[in-house]
């Protein structure tokens, strides 16, 4: 019965799912399912830029130090070393693709200081960088004939004797469930933050993925590791990008005092994303904040020219959702859930411990990004990682057998009457409204600053929520282009991850990096200098450790 089959099947069409099927497709039969046409990834939105020790002043060495300091020494750095040193070629493969970086005066690619970072390396393509990248990247796929299976929405992953066999998949217009066979499986379905009700994440970044793996089998690491950015325009949450204090924005509270004296005097605006968001939230908390919870970024010193050429969208942005123009007034922001550190567990060549299942991008931890990921550094990841796992999934397909059809039905079966038996269900429990309790939940007991007591009480809430989730029932049957049954299924993906991010923060009694637990306020490297597991075994999910692969620098304390 089954009637698709492909030697490498990749789950997702952002950045880092197009460069691994550009590395795949000379060789083997390769496809792309995805569910959103590949240029509404949301690698699309990324605004600030990308790293790469570019110049001759600057270093591999020093950017790995950058980024394993900033993830507060929890990155492995044998990973960390991989990114780095091949950072400028992939810039420059995609310059030669196409890409429309912005210039210096002298004509070389223009780069920005970033947070936490020792050199301006942020390689930009004025504030859309992400809309640049991913556009040549698409059209090189296109190019060399990659197939896509646009907007069908993979519903699980087929497992048996112990490797992938495929999976299978909602096809969005017409809600036929199809199996797909293959040898090799690469997830790359992005980040999670729509987990959380306030983040700067496109809304279809429902971390499909990393619950696919879960319920596969396949632990999930570091999961508690949550980025909240700290300028999120105020009301809406859309991202402020990084570049605009890269470019000289200044950070003001209700006083008008720039405070982040007070918190990084060396770095000020540009110290690592962690320590600006928990500095922008105490002084919202002990009242020096805005009527309503909030800071000032001011832009107005930079001028209009400057703001018109490096920061357009950021400009655009402020004016329609907020109604304020920087050029003449300063932009309202707060802290915002904005990226994923953690994800499927899987080494620097993307293999996880699934044979022939592998991951790339914001929805594997290998781990890159530790504790906190610099600014930059997450497009760097998709591009220079999309390459090499498309390599080594190419080399697994190579020597793979042929994949178990009865396995691919039997899955497909199963997941007809699963979708069934959601669609007949005439009145159960409404999706939206346990998406926004779930939101809520994570956004007012899982932020910035942890709890215990807090994180106990959102654990009580969300199994709640997954126990009303069983009678989940939604308001139309139709097969056709049935969005609300996507929104459902995606629903079970994020309560599986609320529930991991929270048991593995309420584990973790340190803080470090993005996790700042108020009862344990020092890190401890003796118990928690090592990444968390998170695994479904028999409907609980269990938490386990992994040592961190520690190398040429040595741990210390984290001052900026
Ligand atoms: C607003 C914003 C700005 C950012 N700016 C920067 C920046 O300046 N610099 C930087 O380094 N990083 C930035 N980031 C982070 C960076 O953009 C992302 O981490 C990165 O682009 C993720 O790429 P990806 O390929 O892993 O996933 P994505 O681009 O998110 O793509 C995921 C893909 O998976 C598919 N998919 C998901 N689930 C399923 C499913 N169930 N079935 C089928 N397909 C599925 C989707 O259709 C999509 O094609 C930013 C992030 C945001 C939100």
């Amino acid at each position: 019965m089954v009637n698709l089959k492909h030697d490498v099947l990749i789950i997702g069409a952002g950045l880092s799912g197009l460069r691994a099927a550009i590395e795949i497709v000379d060789t083997h039969d390769v496809a792309i399912v995805t569910k959103v046409h590949s240029l509404r990834s949301h690698s699309v939105a990324a605004q600030g830029g990308i790293n790469a020790a570019m110049s001759a002043e600057d270093s591999w060495e020093s950017h790995a130090f950058d980024t394993v300091k900033g993830s507060d020494y929890l990155a492995d750095q044998d990973v960390v070393e991989v990114l780095t040193k091949n950072a400028p070629s992939v810039v420059i493969e995609n310059e030669l693709w196409g890409t429309a970086f912005s210039r210096t005066e002298d004509g070389k690619i223009a780069q920005r200081p970033f947070g936490g970072a020792a050199y301006p390396r942020t390689c930009y393509a004025s504030d859309r960088t992400g809309h640049n990248l991913l556009h040549t990247t698409f059209e090189q796929a296109m190019r060399k004939g990659v197939k896509f299976y646009d907007e069908w929405f993979v519903t699980s992953l087929v497992r048996a004797e112990d490797r992938i066999m495929g999976v299978t998949a909602l096809e969005i217009a017409t809600g036929k469930v199809i199996g797909i066979a293959a040898k090799a499986v690469i997830l790359a379905t992005g980040g999670f933050g729509r987990v959380y009700g306030r983040s700067t994440n496109a809304l279809i970044n429902t971390g499909d993925g990393c619950g696919l793996a879960l319920r596969a089998g396949v632990p999930l690491k570091d999961m508690e590791f949550i980025q909240f950015h700290p300028t999120g325009l105020k009301g809406s949450n859309i991202l402020i990008t990084e570049g605009a204090r890269g470019e000289g924005g200044h950070l003001l509270n209700s006083k008008g005092e720039r405070f982040m004296k007070e918190y990084a005097p060396e770095k000020m605006e540009l110290a690592p994303r962690d320590i600006v968001a928990r500095a922008i939230q105490t002084e919202i908390n002990e009242g020096r904040g805005f009527d309503g919870g909030y800071v000032h970024l001011d832009l107005i010193h930079l001028g209009a020219a400057k703001i018109k050429e490096r920061l357009p969208g950021i400009r655009e942005i402020s004016i329609d959702f907020a109604g304020v123009d920087p050029i003449e007034e300063p932009i309202p922001v707060v802290p915002t859930q904005h990226y994923s550190m953690g994800g499927v567990d899987c080494d620097k060549n993307g293999t996880t411990p699934l044979k022939g299942l592998f991951a790339v991008g914001e929805t594997a931890c290998m781990s890159v990004h530790g504790a906190n990921r610099l600014g930059g550094n997450s497009l760097l990841e998709t591009l220079v990682f999309g390459s090499i796992v498309g390599k080594n999934a190419s080399e697994y397909a190579a020597n793979a057998e042929d994949p178990d059809a009865n396995a691919v039905d039997n899955a497909t079966f199963a997941m007809r009457e699963k979708i069934q038996a959601i669609l007949m269900n005439e009145s159960g429990e409404l999706g939206a409204e346990l998406r926004e309790l779930m939101g809520t939940t994570m956004d007012d007991d899982v932020g910035v600053f942890r709890d215990p007591e807090r994180m106990e009480g959102a654990l009580k809430v969300i199994k709640m929520i997954q126990e009303r989730f069983e009678n989940v029932s939604i308001p139309r049957s139709d097969d056709r282009f049935n969005y609300a049954l996507v929104r459902t299924l995606e629903l079970e993906n994020m309560l599986q991850l609320a529930y991991a991010i929270t048991a593995g923060a309420i584990w973790r009694e340190e803080c470090r990096g993005a996790h700042w637990r108020i009862d344990h306020p020092k890190r401890n490297d003796d118990r928690f200098l090592k990444h968390t597991l998170t695994t479904l075994i028999d409907g609980e999910m269990k938490i386990s450790t992994q040592d961190v692969n520690l190398g040429q620098f040595e741990v210390k304390e984290r001052t900026y």
